[in-house]
């Protein structure tokens, strides 16, 4: 088969993919509701619970779609009472947007974008909230910021008060070992293109059965996003309740594989790597980032925008980008930075060769002799 050109993708995912992925999708095409292509979404559905939880008791529900939609159809689909959403970046912030677009009643608890959450005053919050909360949701790794927000403790909180609790697990799943039982999670939210370094379109929400299962009795405030529909018309029928996106489901499966032979433990390893690497490098050369190491996911990084009057985010941008390597603009309104992922198919060497050309832009620009 022919090769295809390497990109280094440094952006929060899509991120780089094997050679063997990307082939992967070249498959003889094949109508999804054939038994042999039921076969690759229950392996798929399967293994994707695996990784957190007991498939005897938790469940993985598929959308084709970004991964957005499964955060949505979580939010539109199971809350009966009130909601607390935890804002502290763009992605939780996106939460509350979608809480507003299906008018939940929800309480927006706004902590620090850069330091970890005040798990006292949010005990407090949830005492005296104006009224009943039957759900929390927080984002696990907020890809903004790169900033860790820990589950585990939030989880407690959650048991403490019968909350049931949301956990929007895009950017870490796959990276960071989650154990959905353990940390008391009901619902967590994925896509395939990030640490599982598959293809995009593909999104899923992993949930507690028991609790889906009880959410069919909450009237659906949409269609094509209902989760309950979704997972019911599937566990009776074996096929996807719509035409799923069959090429992407070929490449998660391997993709899947190939997670299985690396371990999740093995492949944080190696993301780790890469960040020390880009943040030794970035410390070199005077750069400075957001989020203290203390409660950094170690995956994406905001780097504060060197002060040099040559600056500019496109023209580094560009430059980069003609050498193979594709970096992303910030997203916080206040504090200027832009930022560079280290997940997917990648090393720490390319994050070495990455930094050397990062230096190259900042002496062009006299940042740096
Ligand atoms: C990537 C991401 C999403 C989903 O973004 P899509 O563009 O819809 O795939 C949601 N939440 C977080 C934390 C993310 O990093």
């Amino acid at each position: 088969m022919k090769n295809i050109k390497r990109n280094i993708l440094l952006n929060p995912g899509p991120a780089t993919t094997t050679a063997s992925v990307k082939h992967a999708q070249v498959v003889p095409d094949i109508c999804p509701r054939e038994q042999e292509f039921g076969d690759v979404i229950e392996f798929v559905s399967t293994k994707l619970t695996q990784f957190i939880a007991d498939p005897a008791q938790y469940v993985t529900v598929l959308f084709g779609s970004s991964g957005t939609a499964a955060v949505e159809s979580i939010l539109s689909s199971v809350i009966d009472q009130g909601i607390l959403i935890i804002n502290n970046g763009a992605y939780g912030k996106r939460m509350c947007e979608i809480a507003d677009a299906y008018n939940l009643r929800y309480i927006e608890f706004q902590s620090s974008l850069t330091e970890p959450i005040d798990l006292q005053q949010l005990d407090t919050w949830i005492q005296q909230s104006a009224f009943a909360c039957s759900h929390l949701a927080v984002v696990h790794h907020e890809t903004t910021t790169g900033l860790l927000n820990d589950i585990a403790s939030i989880g407690g909180l959650c048991k403490k008060y019968s909350m049931d609790f949301i956990v929007d697990a895009m950017s870490s799943y796959a990276a960071i070992p989650i154990h959905m039982k353990d940390m008391n999670i009901s619902y967590l939210a994925a896509s395939s293109n990030k640490n599982l370094q598959g293809m995009p379109g593909i999104s899923f929400v992993i949930a507690c059965t028991e609790k889906l299962k009880a959410s069919r009795e909450i009237k659906p405030k949409n269609y094509y996003l209902h989760l309950f529909s979704q997972y019911d018309y599937y566990s009776l029928h074996r096929q996807t309740r719509f035409t799923p996106p069959v090429q992407t489901f070929y490449a998660l499966q391997q993709a899947i594989r190939e997670l299985e032979v690396e371990t999740v433990e093995n492949r944080y390893a190696r993301y780790v790597r890469s960040w020390e690497t880009l943040v030794s490098g970035c410390n070199e050369m005077g750069l400075e980032y957001l989020v203290p190491e203390h409660s950094h996911a170690k995956l994406i990084t905001a780097i504060k925008d060197p002060i040099c009057s040559g600056y500019d985010f496109m023209e580094m941008h560009d430059f980069l980008y003609s050498n193979g390597y594709t970096i992303y603009p910030g997203k916080l309104a206040n504090h200027h930075s832009f930022r560079v992922a280290n997940i997917g198919d990648i090393t720490y060497m390319d994050i070495e060769n990455f930094l050397k050309l990062l230096a190259e832009y900042l002496k062009r620009i006299k940042y740096i002799q």
